[in-house]
């Protein structure tokens, strides 16, 4: 049994305060479902949990098991049971899945010796085809194939629990629909899942069992499944002023995205 708990966690992106003291707990076996408008603050929630370069910790804690999170690099958080799929996952020339999930085992002390079938089988069983696993990462990969691959990484992983951001950007109903289902299955094998969303979609395939809804970084709803049902028909205009439902504009010194490492990207 692991747990993930987040508390009065306040964080800044460029000196300007987006995540206003958020508590979650989220266990094994538990589907929590965080849903708001865009600019809510929901990707500064998964970058800051994850150890995310460029944001600012103002207060609150992050802890798994009772362990600081936010006290270690991002490859120490996924080696702890912490994994993050992304909303845009990253393209990276030269490194296969093979490669990196090498390095991902061999930072657990995995023996990689079975790792080939492992994602061969995984790959099959998720609709990813197996030629992919030997090309460059995620390289001209279409939206459906990228997210199908995050998941497959999950899968192979096996973190304790998992941030799942917006897994619906970018994919058509099938991909959506499979790896739902594989998020699914494994919550119900024990994987704590945080999944963030826009839409309501996305939790036809995953059902939660709490909803938070998320708006200028607070959460100013928590409940059941029927929440997600209740701002499928009132939007989120039932939840908050409609000045908090219109996103800044982006501050104009947006940090520059590093390139980053193998660990910062596969959070291995
Ligand atoms: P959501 O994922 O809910 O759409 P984000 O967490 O991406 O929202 O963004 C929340 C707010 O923080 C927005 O106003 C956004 O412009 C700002 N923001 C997020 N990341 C950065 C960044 N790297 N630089 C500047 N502003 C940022
Ligand atoms: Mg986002």
């Amino acid at each position: 049994m692991s747990t993930l708990e987040i508390r009065g966690l306040r964080a800044s992106v460029v000196g300007k305060e987006i995540l206003q003291g958020i508590d979650l707990t989220v266990s094994s076996g538990e589907v929590h479902a965080v849903m708001g408008p865009n600019g809510a603050g929901k990707s500064t929630l998964s970058a800051v949990v994850m150890g995310k370069p460029g944001y600012q910790v103002l207060g609150g804690s992050v802890t798994l098991d009772g362990r600081d999170m936010l006290a270690l690099p991002t490859w120490e958080r996924a080696v702890a049971g912490l994994h993050l799929v992304m909303q845009y996952p990253s393209e990276v020339p030269g490194v296969s899945l093979i490669d990196a999930m090498s390095e991902a085992f061999a930072a657990r002390g995995r023996d990689t010796s079975g790792l080939a079938d492992l994602l061969g089988a995984e790959a099959d069983r998720i609709g990813f085809e197996r030629r992919f696993l030997e090309r460059s990462l995620n390289v001209d990969l279409s939206g459906g194939e990228k997210k199908r691959n995050e998941t497959l990484q999950m899968a192979v992983l096996g973190p304790k629990i998992a941030i799942l951001d917006e897994l619906d950007s970018g994919l058509d109903i099938d991909a959506l629909r499979d790896c739902a289902r594989r998020v699914e299955d494994m919550s119900n094998e024990g994987l704590g899942v945080l999944v963030i969303t826009h839409y309501s979609r996305l939790l036809t395939e995953l059902k939660p069992d709490h909803v938070h809804i998320l708006v200028k970084g607070r959460i100013v709803a928590s409940g059941g499944p029927e929440l997600a049902d209740q701002l499928d028909t009132d939007g989120y205009a039932a939840f908050a002023a409609p000045e908090d439902l219109v996103a800044d504009a982006p501050t104009p010194a947006r940090p520059v995205e590093r390139p980053g490492s193998l660990n910062d990207l596969f959070a291995i």
